[in-house]
Formats: structure tokens, C-alpha cells, sequence
């Protein structure tokens, strides 16, 4: 029997993929089932339980499907592993049931628009292709609903951790910055191996991208050599990279092919989309998807919900959600791609910010601070001299608090560098409240 821990997305899409392929499982999670995905349980016929787990029957597992949201550390996967059950991601698992190829990315920012952006350059191609992963559906659902040719894959490196055979033809490592280190026992090192799992099960036919200027990649990759074809991109003129500036232009080389696109022709702004299109601009080559196809979405794309989208122009003042910015790193990136005097919006829960990262960009573009959290002590501490920061505690009163400071061609950014479940349910809905606060604004200011 299999046993699934976790009904979530991942872990309902593998109960319906085991399901579908005639193997008996069981659905544990400890906590509330979201009623959407009890109802597709109960219709389904899948054996489940909620706010509990029944050791007597998850212990006779033969195989334990885990969700990435379960640390190893909660006493019924101590318990399974103290029994030698084998524990493995929904990734794993339903890799096992289908034929296709995998482009798989991972990285600590930019995994969602770069797999976002490579799904739709194939889907233009006119690939029979599936996003998949951490966006959309999840892998297992996907493949119980019927198979692909190729998947796009967004990957955690929670998921990776239970990866075991899983091995993606295409693999992109984006980037590595210190994130979730309370899951790697606060070892940065645990957390850049967790995330070269993407490659452990590599051939010399496959092809592993990742960015030549991550010194984390390049120094691991050094006493960890990778015996895949490496595809490497750079934001400088480095001609031994794949994909490399030239005058003003990306240049893109695969085989004998040579593609080019201006930088200022991409829809998506930033030196962070710069790093997310050539990564992206690389896998379709690697797949052998022809450069019109492209250069037409690298023009086109209009980007991803709550990442440095622009939501609104108020009297001149421009308003942008970057509510996904959930770390300092990517809001240094939101930062340089600003070319107005910004108003930024920030704060929420803390997860061991180190702000002093971003002070030179906050003297060079920031014109005042507005902080949006429960507890707001040490964006004043950090910036309180630089800058004037003013507190708020909701997203009307921050959203009218920016736009009193705000002059004519100035922008109002939401990066707010930290999680917001001190104020919001999850970062989306810190996009929409901001989105629906901005709105109001609009119609109150043009009533
Ligand atoms: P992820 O899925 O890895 O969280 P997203 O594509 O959702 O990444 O982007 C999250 C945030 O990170 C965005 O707000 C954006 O400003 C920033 N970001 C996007 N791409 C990169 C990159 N390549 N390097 C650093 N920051 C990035």
C-alpha cells in the first residue's frame, strides 16, 4: 500500500495517479483537508483521514509519498524511517508513470517565471508540453489526466529532497542564495546539495544550465564535477558563457546556432529577467525549439501575477506588485530594475533578513519607506536614518500612506521582503489586497 502524507495539491494529484493506475493508497494529513480537494478524495473513493495520523496504517506502507510541506524532523516520518519505508516526493513518484521529458528548474528566485516564460516558448512551438510542478498542477495530477510529451517543471528544493531516480533531460539551476535554512538545520551547504539533486542522476546526454556567475554553483561544481552538458549564462560579455551580453544585446549560442535579442526588446525589465530569459532562452534550444518561436515570446510575455507587475498609473504615480519578493535578494533585483523615484512598501514576518544588503539601492532609489507588518522595528532600525519610514498596519492605510509621499513620475512598490502571514493569509492575497487597494484609489482619485 501506498501512503500518502499531506493533502495538498501534490498529495491528492499523487492519490488520483495511484488511482488511476489501479495501486491502493491511503491520504493522511494532520491538519484540515481544503474542502475542494476532500470533495475530489471523497468522489475519487480514496481512503483518507484528517487531523490525525493512524500510525497503524501508515506504518504498513510499502512506500510513503511525501508533501514538501512536511519536515523530516514531525515524529511520523522519524517513525517511517525508523521502520525503513522508503519516503519519496510526489515528484518521484509520478515520474515513474510517464514516457515524457522533463525541463525541470529550480533555484532560490526566478523559478516561477523562468518556468512559466520556457512553458510557453515549447507551447508556441507547438510541443505537446505541460506546466507543471509548483506552478499549476501538480506533476501527479497532470499525468493522471493524461500524458505529455514534454513537462515543465517547477521544482522546491523541498521536493528534490525526496527525489531518488528522478532525472530531468533538461535541468536549470537559476541561482543559490541562503533561503530556508531552518529545513537544512541552518547549514547553507545542506541547502545548495539539496539543490544539486536536480543533476544527481545525469548522463552525458543531458544538459544541466545554470548561471556562471553564481559563485555558490561554480565553487560546489568544483569538488562535485557534473558529467552532463553544461549550458552556462552570464550578465557579462564572458564569451565562454552559452548565453552573454554584446552590446546591448543577449546573444544565445547552442550547436552551431547563434540567436540575438536586444535586452530592450524583452517584456520583461530587469537584470533579473535578463538571467530568467537566457536561462529559459537556453532549455528551448536544448529542446530544439526554433528561434522565432522564441524571440516571439521573449517580446510578448507578459510576465507572472505578483512579480514586479505593474497593477496601475494614479495621477503619474505608478504602482507595481512585487508581493512574491518574500526575500532581500529579490528585492535588490526589484530595486535596480526601478527607473523612477520609488516609494517602496515593506516588511511582514522576518525570516533572518539581513538589510544592510540593500542600502546602497535604498540612498540611489528610494525616496521613502513605507512599513507594512505587525511588527516593524527592524526596517526602522535598518533604514530609519536613511530614509523616512513611516508605519502602517494595514494595506489601505500603507497603499494611501505611499501615495501622499508620492509626486508625479514617482512608483509605488510593493517588495516587502518578507512572508506576510502576519497580516495576510499568503503572499497572493498580499498581492490582491494591494491590487484592490490600488483600484479604490484610482476610482476615488478620478471620482
Ligand atoms: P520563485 O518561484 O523562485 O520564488 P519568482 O519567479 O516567483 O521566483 O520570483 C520571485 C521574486 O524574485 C520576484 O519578486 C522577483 O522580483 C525576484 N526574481 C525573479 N527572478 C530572479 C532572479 N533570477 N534572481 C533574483 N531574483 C529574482
Amino acid at each position: 500500500m501506498l501512503v500518502i502524507l499531506g493533502a495538498g495539491e501534490s498529495g491528492v494529484g499523487a492519490a488520483l495517479l495511484a488511482k488511476k493506475i489501479g495501486l491502493k493508497c491511503f491520504v493522511s494529513d494532520s491538519g484540515q483537508i481544503r474542502d475542494e480537494l476532500r470533495q475530489e478524495l471523497i468522489g475519487n473513493q480514496i481512503d483518507f483521514e484528517e487531523g490525525k495520523h493512524s500510525e497503524k496504517i501508515i506504518l504498513q506502507a510499502n512506500e510513503i509519498v511525501k508533501s514538501p510541506g512536511i519536515p523530516d524532523t514531525v515524529p511520523i516520518i522519524q517513525k517511517a524511517m525508523a521502520h525503513n519505508i522508503p519516503i519519496i516526493s510526489e515528484i518521484e513518484f509520478a515520474a515513474r508513470y510517464t514516457d515524457g521529458t522533463f525541463v525541470a528548474i529550480t533555484g532560490s528566485n526566478g523559478k516561477t517565471t523562468t518556468t512559466t516564460l520556457t512553458y510557453h516558448i515549447l507551447k508556441a512551438a507547438g510541443l505537446d508540453v505541460a506546466l507543471t510542478g509548483n506552478v499549476g498542477h501538480s506533476l501527479a495530477r497532470t499525468i493522471a489526466n493524461g500524458g505529455h510529451d514534454y513537462y515543465v517543471v517547477e521544482l522546491s528544493s523541498f521536493q528534490l529532497d525526496d527525489c531518488y531516480d528522478f532525472n530531468p533531460h533538461i535541468a536549470l539551476l537559476l541561482n543559490i542564495t541562503p533561503d530556508h535554512l531552518d529545513r537544512y538545520d541552518y547549514k547553507f551547504e545542506n541547502y545548495v546539495k539539496s539543490k544539486f539533486r536536480i543533476v544527481q542522476n545525469h548522463t552525458p546526454d543531458d544538459y544541466f544550465i545554470f548561471w556562471q556567475q553564481d559563485k555558490n554553483i561554480t565553487s560546489y561544481l568544483k569538488n562535485n564535477p557534473v558529467v552532463s552538458h553544461k549550458l552556462t549564462f552570464t550578465l557579462d560579455s564572458s564569451r565562454s558563457a552559452n548565453a552573454y551580453i554584446d552590446n546591448g544585446q543577449i546573444i544565445a549560442r547552442f550547436d552551431r546556432r547563434k540567436l540575438k535579442i536586444p535586452v530592450n526588446e524583452l517584456s520583461l525589465k530587469g537584470k533579473h529577467n535578463i538571467l530568467n530569459a537566457m536561462a529559459a532562452t537556453l532549455a528551448a534550444m536544448a529542446t530544439g525549439v526554433e528561434d522565432k518561436y522564441i524571440l516571439g515570446i521573449l517580446r510578448t510575455f507578459p510576465g507572472v501575477e505578483h512579480r514586479l507587475e505593474k497593477v496601475a498609473v494614479v495621477n503619474g504615480v505608478t504602482f507595481i506588485n512585487d508581493s512574491k519578493a518574500t526575500n532581500v535578494n529579490s528585492v535588490g533585483y526589484a530595486l535596480e530594475a526601478m527607473d523612477q523615484p520609488v516609494i517602496l512598501i515593506l516588511g511582514g514576518i522576518d525570516k533572518g533578513n539581513d538589510y544592510s544588503q540593500l542600502i546602497d539601492l535604498v540612498l540611489q532609489k528610494v525616496k521613502a519607506i513605507v512599513a507594512l507588518g505587525k511588527d516593524n522595528t527592524k526596517i526602522l532600525r535598518a533604514f530609519g536614518k536613511l530614509v523616512p519610514v513611516y508605519e502602517t498596519r494595514s494595506m489601505d492605510q500603507a497603499i494611501e500612506q505611499a501615495y501622499n509621499l508620492a509626486e508625479k513620475n514617482n512608483t509605488v512598490l510593493l517588495s516587502p521582503a518578507c512572508a506576510s502571514f502576519d497580516l495576510f493569509d499568503n503572499y497572493i492575497d498580499r498581492g490582491n489586497k494591494f491590487k484592490q487597494s490600488v483600484f479604490n484609489l484610482k476610482q476615488k482619485v478620478n471620482a
